[in-house]
């Protein structure tokens, strides 16, 4: 059985402070399951400490972003290097956002995965399609094609350790949320086309995630579908009591 995983996408959000106080409410309160990776991605400058005061328990930490080299001239970038020495064990790859208003191409995103694997992180690499792409009945080619050029160069031992969030931008941060039939529909044609790309046991051994307005109240139902192991959560992941409580949801059904 696929462990499954839960990742907080913060954003741009929490204070110093608030971040602490969120991680102190949080990781002991964890229950000790080996069914969930409980993982938090805050704002890059928290990472540090917030890797340090998490040591030991079964919250792990997460970038939201990453460059592709492990330095150069990039004003305000963080690298693959960086992260590695901080002990950060995951990287969230091509997150719509980045793509939408960061001209992230899925070629860069190809290079920060292949990057990611050579530093030892672990990639949640983001696909979905546009409101627009979905009433074209285009989805499930658009996250295709995303999927195919963001494993380029990757091997079949990578990519079974890599992680897919399947996030249809019209559902981020909007309230809606796909149908769980929907979703896992999504995410079994992704699972399907890591099949093609490589192999059966590649496909089943893959982590795929589903994004867009997940909260304690439908994370059940989700996580419930045969191709959805786990959630990347935006706004619900901000309070303590919804992420505690969506981590439980993950450990105990
Ligand atoms: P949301 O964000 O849960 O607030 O919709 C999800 C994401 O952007 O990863």
């Amino acid at each position: 059985m696929r462990k499954r995983i839960i990742a907080g996408n913060w954003k741009m959000y929490k204070t110093m402070d608030e971040a602490k106080n969120f991680v102190e409410e949080v990781k002991d309160r964890l229950p000790e399951s080996d069914r969930v990776d409980a993982v938090i991605c805050p704002p890059s400058l928290y990472l540090s400490a917030l890797v340090e005061s998490t040591e030991g328990t079964p919250l792990k930490m997460g970038a939201q972003t990453m460059h592709d080299v492990d330095e150069g001239a990039f004003t305000g970038e963080i690298s693959p290097k960086m992260l590695a020495e901080l002990n950060v064990p995951f990287v969230i790859l091509g997150h719509s956002e980045r793509r939408q208003y960061f001209n992230e191409t899925d070629e860069a995103v190809n290079r920060k995965v292949v990057a990611a694997f050579s530093k030892g992180l672990t990639p949640i690499i983001c696909v979905g399609e546009s409101l627009d792409e979905r009433e074209a009945g285009k989805t499930v080619e658009t996250v295709a094609v995303q999927v195919q050029k963001a494993f380029e160069g990757i091997n079949a031992e990578q990519a079974k350790d890599a992680i897919i969030a399947y996030e249809p931008i019209w559902a981020i941060g909007t309230g809606k949320t796909a149908t769980a039939q929907d979703a896992n529909d999504v995410c079994g044609e992704i699972r399907a086309e890591i099949g093609k790309l490589y192999d059966d046991e590649t496909a089943s051994a893959i982590r795929i995630q589903y994004g867009g307005s997940v909260k304690p109240g439908n994370i059940g139902e989700l996580l419930s579908m045969e191709h959805v192991d786990g959630a990347l959560v935006g706004g619900a992941s901000l309070e303590p009591a919804s992420f505690l409580e969506m981590i439980g949801v993950a450990a105990n059904d």
